[in-house]
């Protein structure tokens, strides 16, 4: 039993009956999309899948965005298949690039290194904005000022579950800031100064540090030889506390832009942004007997990613019942998933095996939608494997 269990249930345990009267509360919000035009076929499965799962009841705009012009198919292929309009928005240049002090040069060649070393999209320098534009800039864009919620969805998603709440007033209603589906251990060598850039900002700001913050420092369950091996690699602040690497997983955010707007959050970010480490990660504080981490660091480092970015911030800036596991909408991307336990009507079948979980849930709607949530019971896992 988690103590945390009971702050943070579903909104809702059964199939609803999505409220579509003119007087039914709705929020200031968008679902968002950043997205390339060659990316098409894979955006337009996702948005096929949001607006079946969810949006063909709710007709919340979709903003698409992108550091380029956007092609015409692209345009035309969403404006045909979305239910509450389309916006397509070209993020300014000041928002997609280097940080104004960073060392172009210097970050160029750290890029071509990362290449040559085979780190997973390392030499891309798109990659490296991206990771920077999500983890700061894309909260204060003008096109998103009108809102105050954002539902972030990337290419490649699809969604089990029919929705038939309004997550952004739940969230509102609940007083919730943060919503996620996925969470998972970050592979230690992607960002081993993050954590410590992180709680240097922290111990600056004497922030008070948040229960949720302490769930994810200081995670004395695990073996000793790991919790040693994890301080070798950085992941330890100035007090000695050490971060279990966990992080929310990025591509599904159902959040509030004004948190992530705040001055807090954006202090930290431009903090983060002035070390240079969206694209370059200089480590400094090792101890010399752990050099040899330090040189398995070298070979594989990378960028900081927005995903650990948020979360470490989420745990040190809010209470932990302002972050909401949204258990109940099954989620794929990429080669994770997630398939919810909860649903109405569903059955779980469960192994003894951590985390070998199937799941079919066969109450219907009168449509033929409603709440029918399957997913692949050999290639899914429930959340709580992964983190
Ligand atoms: P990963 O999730 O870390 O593997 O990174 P992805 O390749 O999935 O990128 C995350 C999101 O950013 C996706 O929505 C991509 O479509 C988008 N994205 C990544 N790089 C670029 C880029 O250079 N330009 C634009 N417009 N979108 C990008
Ligand atoms: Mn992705």
């Amino acid at each position: 039993h988690h103590p945390a269990r009971d702050l943070d249930v579903p909104f809702y345990t059964s199939c609803q009956e999505p409220d579509l009267s003119p007087s039914a509360p709705r929020e200031a919000a968008a679902i968002v999309m950043l997205a390339r035009n060659h990316e098409v076929e894979k955006a337009l499965r996702t948005v096929i899948s949001i607006e079946k799962h969810f949006n063909r009841w709710f007709h919340y705009p979709i903003v698409f965005l992108n550091d380029e012009d956007w092609d015409p198919e692209f345009v035309s292929t969403m404006n045909e298949t979305v239910s509450g309009g389309a916006k397509f928005e070209v993020i300014p240049k000041e928002e997609w690039g280097f940080p104004a002090n960073i060392n172009q040069d210097r970050a160029r060649e750290a890029i071509n290194r990362q290449g040559q070393q085979g780190v997973l999209y390392g030499g891309l320098e798109s990659y490296h904005h991206m990771c920077r534009f999500y983890s700061g800039k894309f909260y204060t864009l003008k096109a998103l000022k009108e809102y105050k919620w954002y539902w972030r969805i990337e290419p490649d998603v699809e969604f089990y579950c029919a929705l038939t709440y309004d997550p952004f007033v739940e969230m509102a209603k609940h007083e919730k800031v943060y919503g996620f589906t996925v969470a998972l251990p970050k592979e230690p060598a992607t960002c081993p100064g993050l954590f410590r850039a992180v709680a240097d900002w922290k111990e600056e700001q004497d922030y008070r540090t948040t229960e949720l913050w302490k769930a994810m420092v200081s995670p004395s369950w695990l073996p000793w030889p790991i919790r040693k091996m994890m301080s070798g690699l950085g992941h330890r602040d100035g007090r000695g506390d050490g971060w279990n690497l966990c992080h929310y997983w990025s591509n599904f955010e159902i959040a509030s832009l004004d948190f992530f707007r705040s001055n807090a959050y954006q202090d930290l970010f431009e903090r983060l942004d002035e070390r240079g480490g969206f694209y370059e990660e200089r480590v400094s504080t090792l101890t010399p007997f752990f050099r040899l981490g330090k040189n398995l660091m070298l070979i594989m480092r990378k960028q900081w990613g927005d995903a650990p970015v948020h979360s470490l911030a989420l745990a040190m800036l809010l209470d932990s019942h302002k972050v909401h596991h949204f258990e109940d909408i099954g989620y794929r991307h990429d080669w994770y998933f997630q398939c919810p336990a909860n649903a109405p009507g569903g059955q779980l079948l469960q192994s003894e095996v951590l985390g070998a979980a199937a799941f079919e849930v066969r109450e219907e709607r009168e449509d033929g939608i409603g709440c029918r949530c399957e997913c692949d019971g050999s290639r899914t896992r429930n959340h709580a494997s992964y983190c």
